[in-house]
């Protein structure tokens, strides 16, 4: 195959151009900011879920707290009827004994009561500094993703237009470069990742391995214009001053 050497030499543009894009495409699968994503997402997950094991706390409590109410209630109104009827007139020894003994019952009962009371109220005051403390984790949980979320957006925009950008160039440089050129170049770069090298002081610029003698003098009779490859790795070698020849 022939090509002018200036052609060859825009063959190692096209190659910079193609590792810049492997490295953008590197870049976008590495971004740190993909694995700190996850890990705030997680953070996320799990202070939603304690903040809904606190409320769940807090919702038990004020059912407890409302059947106290009610429990209490039941007891000051049993007292007051046991009252009335104790003020009232004709009641008998016997009664006036059994209304005055259910009232130190409802006494003591009421007693009972009020202490829990004040106990669950204790726990409820507890779990609702609990909630707050839930909350304001699970906020900073939600900044955190979205402060994240906006890195990694910009990281990415970056990328694409970096992309871009040298998509534009391989399309550009493409276009001046001959068909069967492009071709051996795009096979050789599908099976190494690379589709020509620079030869230089005698080394291939791919594989990084020293040319023999024999290669070397088989590089030096050939044609400027021909198009050579690396024995060892199958890179198109372009050949320039610096190549050492
Ligand atoms: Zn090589």
């Amino acid at each position: 195959m022939k090509a002018e050497p200036a052609v060859q030499r825009r063959l190692l543009d096209l190659g910079e151009v193609d590792a810049e894009l492997v490295r953008l495409a590197h870049r976008r699968r590495t971004l740190p900011e993909h694995a700190a994503l996850t890990a705030a997402e997680a953070a996320v997950r799990t202070a939603k879920d304690a903040l809904v094991d606190v409320e769940t706390r807090a919702g038990d409590l004020d059912r407890d707290i409302r059947r106290l109410e009610r429990d209490v209630d039941a007891v000051r109104a049993r007292t007051e009827r046991d009252q009335k009827i104790l003020a009232g007139a004709g009641v008998g020894a016997k009664q006036a004994s059994d209304l005055q003994h259910e009232l130190d019952t409802l006494a003591r009962r009421q007693g009972v009561l009020e202490d829990e009371q004040l106990e669950i109220m204790e726990q409820r005051e507890a779990v609702g500094m609990d909630i707050a403390h839930a909350e304001r984790v699970l906020a900073e949980a939600e900044h955190e993703q979205r402060t994240i979320a906006e890195r990694r957006d910009a990281a990415l925009r970056d990328i694409d237009a970096g992309d871009a950008g040298r998509r534009r160039a391989r399309e550009e440089l493409v276009a001046t470069l001959p068909a069967e050129l492009l071709a051996e170049y795009d096979r050789r770069r599908a099976r190494g990742g690379t589709g020509a090298a620079l030869l230089r002081e005698r080394r291939c610029g791919a594989c990084r391995l020293e040319l023999d003698r024999t290669a070397l003098s088989a590089l030096r009779a050939a044609p400027p214009d021909e198009v050579v490859h690396c024995e060892e790795c199958g890179v198109v070698l372009v050949r320039t001053p610096e190549s050492g020849l």
